[in-house]
């Protein structure tokens, strides 16, 4: 099972026949987790809007099997077994890290009331229905005391699941997404940050070159554009025998395990890079999924480690890869193939530079890399203050607009592209908006390890050539589940802890020649 265990073959112990009946109840628990995700996928691609009350009702009765599974007492009187016997497992063995990882997963479920979690659960699908047709009419006042509920309902998860010492409610739930995150340290990576982008963006509008925006204004047909980014997403390394590409108002990638992954995309007419970034970011999604560890699948071994994690596959493969010039070398004549007369007079250079116009707008998933984190750390403050009390939820669009105006100099013209842009907090998920930056700067970080251990790497895009670095990202990064922490697996990978300095050089390094700044 691993290099490093010292104990005898499998069953012939009592701990070993412990640990395997802890596995076996742990893998059922996520059978059943993942059927949700399954109706979770269909709520947002196929179900007619009819379904919504009872599909309510499905996802509320499955969270709470579910949590009834993992608060089984014998996972706890399991769990102490194993624990106690150390000479079982090695330190650094995947029984150890998943003994720890189960640890983790049981006592964050007993913490938290069988209530309230199906309180949420089924809240948060009504939720997101109402927040859909209030996005739609741009009417805050319909969502208003679905997110007041929301709120309150995640104030009490938080005091729940216990505040961290000299910590705030806010870090009890991003734990769940990315485990150790806190507010207080977010806000030390942020605010650095935040400044340098603020002078960053100035410097770039104020620059003696622009880019042309004329590709991204150039009408090309859905149903090419569709089979143009299916191809694209496979050539990077996307497993179509093992996944799905679908189309949903709000990008996401799920599914229910590695042979089995489900992302969507949107297509507008007018812009093929926004059907294609959000396809080669959901692939990246897609490809850290599909190369968990299949013998490992509903195993903490064969989980993705984090959100932050996550977000920086997708990054990685969106940016990095689909944002550089070696990967447009390659494009541009493929894409000649399926838009014909239409994309005739865009040189690969003009491709490039179109994928990489700096815009401040309002739409944070439309942003540019060098406003996206922006976007962030906007939500990230707004979310900050929902959770501590300190900011009313009737008060949110106006602590919206506010923000928008400051950071990113644009007036926000309706709540629809506003504050009720995005589903996280209808979803109940607050505390998940950092990932994104923190991802952001995760994949600036990979991306240079990979340049180092890979010669050639970003030379081998312009022939098509993904592999070596989807291959290296599996052995690197997927493979381990959850084996390390977020902050062990960065220093493993790139030798260092999370900074900002490789994303800053990176984008600068792009960004400054393309606008003469
Ligand atoms: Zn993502």
């Amino acid at each position: 099972m691993t290099q490093a265990t010292t104990h005898p073959p499998s069953g012939s112990t009592a701990t070993t026949a412990t640990y395997d009946t802890l596995i076996g109840r742990v893998v059922e628990a996520n059978l059943l987790g993942s059927t949700a995700s399954i109706l979770s996928w269909d709520q947002e691609t196929m179900m007619p809007p009819g379904g919504v009350d009872h599909r309510s009702r499905q996802l509320g009765l499955l969270a709470r099997l579910n949590h009834q599974m993992e608060t089984d007492p014998m996972i706890g009187e399991e769990l102490g077994l194993c624990e106690a016997d150390t000479a079982f497992m090695n330190s650094g063995s995947i029984e150890a890290s998943n003994v720890r990882e189960i640890r983790r997963t049981y006592d964050r479920a007993t913490k938290l009331p069988q209530r309230l979690v199906s309180e949420l659960a089924e809240v948060s699908g009504k939720s997101q229905h109402e927040w859909a047709a209030a996005r739609k009419e741009s009417d805050f006042a319909r969502f208003r005391p679905w997110l007041e509920r929301l709120v309150k309902l995640n104030r009490e998860k938080a005091a729940c699941l216990g505040v961290p010492t000299g910590g705030e409610p806010w870090d009890a739930l991003a734990d769940l997404y990315e485990p150790g995150c806190t507010a207080a340290g977010v806000t030390e990576v942020f605010t650095p940050l935040r400044e340098r982008l603020r002078k960053l963006i100035a410097e770039l509008l104020a620059g003696s070159r622009k880019p042309s925006n004329r590709f991204n204004e150039t009408e090309l047909a859905v149903d090419v554009q569709s089979a143009f980014v299916r191809t694209i997403v496979e050539s990077i390394g996307f497993d179509f025998q093992r996944g799905r590409l679908d189309t949903s108002t709000h990008p996401f990638c799920g599914g229910s395990h590695c042979d089995d992954v489900r992302m969507t995309t949107r297509y507008t007419p007018t812009c093929l890079n926004d059907a294609l970034g959000s396809s080669m970011h959901e692939a990246g999604h897609g490809i850290y999924e599909q190369g968990l560890t299949r013998s490992a699948i509903g195993t903490p071994a064969g989980e993705a480690v984090s959100l932050g994690i996550h977000e920086s596959q997708s990054r990685l493969w969106e940016n990095q890869v689909g944002r550089s010039r070696q990967f447009w070398n390659w494009c541009a004549p493929k894409m000649a193939g399926f838009f014909g007369k239409s994309v005739e007079g865009f040189t690969p250079e003009d491709l490039y530079a179109a994928a990489n116009v700096v815009e401040p707008g309002f739409i944070r998933v439309d942003a540019d890399e060098a406003t996206y984190n922006m976007h962030v750390m906007i939500r990230f403050e707004l979310e900050r203050l929902l959770i501590s009390g300190a900011l009313d939820p009737k008060d949110l669009p106006g602590e919206w607009n506010r923000r928008y105006l400051e950071y990113l100099g644009v007036k926000v013209p309706d709540d629809r592209r506003g504050c009720l842009q995005d589903v996280h907090w209808s979803m109940g998920a607050f505390g998940y908006f950092p990932t994104y930056t923190l991802g952001t700067l995760y994949s600036a970080q990979f991306f240079e390890a990979a340049k180092r251990a890979i010669p050639g790497l970003e030379a081998g895009f312009a022939r098509g050539e993904f592999r070596p670095l989807r291959e290296w990202l599996n052995k690197e990064i997927h493979a381990h589940g959850r084996r390390y922490s977020p902050s062990e697996l960065c220093v493993r990978v790139t030798g260092a802890p999370l900074s900002s300095a490789c994303y800053l050089n990176y984008l600068e390094g792009k960004l400054r020649p393309l606008y003469g700044a």
